[in-house]
């Protein structure tokens, strides 16, 4: 079988590599593509092939899977006569692991010809998942096309989730967001109460991460937090993007994210001072400005 890949950024370039240990015990091809260079080389030294240009990988691939920043890049490679759309041929599948909105997919599976499926499959687990292939994948579209390519998602990812109809794994993704954003910007004003409070902050995140505060993000966040990193496995900016989504998602469902829309407005300030390619949780960073107080010796 010929697989093709597209975008080997943080999420993509573990994926792929996963995937492509997979191809290489089972007697398929894979094919990469992405606009930096040092990325296809990774994956070229590992045995993957380097495809050209998105046309020419999606009419030699039967499954394609692409994991781009957002919506404006997905477009822009799926469109036009030498786009991903026109290309694939009848019986091609197409995963898109990115955290993409549901109205462009929804706008590009209307274009898409008879015989081609689109299937949103975005992931969760962060880049160090990615690497480690334990992400869960969270997947939208004809169940009979997602079951038959299970043994292939599973090669790259611990659980791979069917949530229903195209839209359902995009709309899965947001709401997990939702909470994980809330949550990033908790910690930093709970530490920051510690902070200005004079507590001893690495014996707050002990207790915090002992407590019925305890989650993922309090365990693994926080200490990025208090060594100065942000985090620089995930950009502030795709960050700020997924809060748009999730709040564009709640307005489109008719409901009132009264939280949701406090957390974007943070991240949309956080990324207007600290620039798109920031790490993520500069979000936190935003917190120690406004409070001249950093969150850590
Ligand atoms: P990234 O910016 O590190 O990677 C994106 C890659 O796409 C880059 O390598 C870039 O060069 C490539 N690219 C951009 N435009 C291209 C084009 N026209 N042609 C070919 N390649 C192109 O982003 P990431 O962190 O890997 O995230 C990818 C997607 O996964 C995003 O939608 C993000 O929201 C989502 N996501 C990220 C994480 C995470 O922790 N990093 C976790 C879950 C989901």
């Amino acid at each position: 079988m010929n697989i093709g890949f597209i975008g080997l950024g943080n999420m993509g370039s573990g994926m792929a590599a996963n995937l492509l240990a997979y191809c290489q015990r089972e007697g398929h091809q894979l094919s990469v593509l992405d606009i930096n260079p040092a990325a296809v080389a990774l994956l070229e030294a590992k045995g993957a092939t380097a495809a050209s240009s998105a046309g020419e990988l999606a009419a030699a691939s039967e499954v394609l899977f692409t994991s781009l920043p957002s919506s404006k890049e997905i477009n822009a490679l799926a469109l036009g006569d030498a786009g991903i759309l026109n290309n694939l041929k009848p019986g091609a599948v197409w995963f898109d692991t990115s955290t993409n909105e549901v109205s462009a997919w929804e706008a590009l599976r209307a274009q898409a010809v008879e015989g081609i499926d689109l299937v949103d499959a975005p992931v969760t687990g962060g880049s160090e998942g990615a690497a480690a292939g334990t992400l869960t994948m969270l997947l939208g579209g004809d169940k009979e096309v997602v079951e038959r390519y299970r043994p292939l998602l599973e090669s790259f990812t611990k659980r791979a989730v069917y949530m229903g109809p195209a839209g359902a794994g995009y709309t899965t993704k947001l709401a997990q967001l939702h909470l994980n954003y809330l949550v990033a910007q908790g910690i930093g004003e709970a530490l920051m109460l510690g902070a200005k409070a004079k507590l001893d902050l690495n014996t707050l995140y002990d207790v915090l991460n002992n407590s019925c505060a305890r989650s993922y993000v309090v365990e693994n966040y926080i200490p990025k937090v208090l060594d100065g990193s942000y985090d620089r496995s995930f950009k502030l900016g795709l960050a700020e993007k997924d809060m748009r989504l999730i709040n564009q998602l709640g307005e489109h469902l008719d409901i009132e994210l009264t939280l949701g829309s406090v957390v974007y407005d943070t991240y949309q300030k956080a990324t207007k001072a600290y620039g798109f390619d920031a790490p993520h949780l500069s979000v936190v960073r935003l917190i120690e400005d406004q409070s001249n107080t950093l969150l850590r010796e």
